[in-house]
């Protein structure tokens, strides 16, 4: 119901979309941050970390493998890469339908901003 995420899920909106299976959709962040810039996102409507439950374990551990390979793929692993979750708006979230940021291509410092 008017989110932006499974509207591209459901392809109602474009996207560049990179990988997909049964459970996860990833694609090209619009608004870039980093050379590569992907997101990950399960095709089940969550809206933010915290309604993970225990049931959720495998799809999680499912979006950060997803992950690692398009990092592999993508020729990050070696020289590093960042996987993200925001959680509410003291993190930065702004779409409320949880998605792994996988971020690569420059250097990031730490602590984030
Ligand atoms: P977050 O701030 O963690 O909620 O991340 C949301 C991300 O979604 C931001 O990096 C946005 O640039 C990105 N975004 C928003 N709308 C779209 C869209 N239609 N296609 C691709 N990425 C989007
Ligand atoms: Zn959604």
């Amino acid at each position: 119901m008017g989110c932006i995420f499974c509207k591209i899920i459901h392809s109602e909106i474009p996207s560049e979309i990179v990988y997909q299976d049964d459970r996860v959709v990833a694609f090209n962040d619009s608004n870039p941050q980093a050379p590569t810039h992907i997101l990950i996102c399960p095709r089940k409507h969550i809206a933010t970390l915290n309604e993970l439950t225990e049931d959720d374990t495998q799809l999680v551990g499912h979006m950060i493998q997803s992950g690692q390979r398009l990092a592999k793929q993508m020729d990050l692993a070696e020289g590093g890469y960042r996987l993200v979750f925001n959680c509410n708006p003291g993190a930065g979230q702004t779409v409320y339908h949880i998605h792994l940021h996988l971020l690569g291509g420059r250097k990031f410092s730490w602590p984030p901003g």
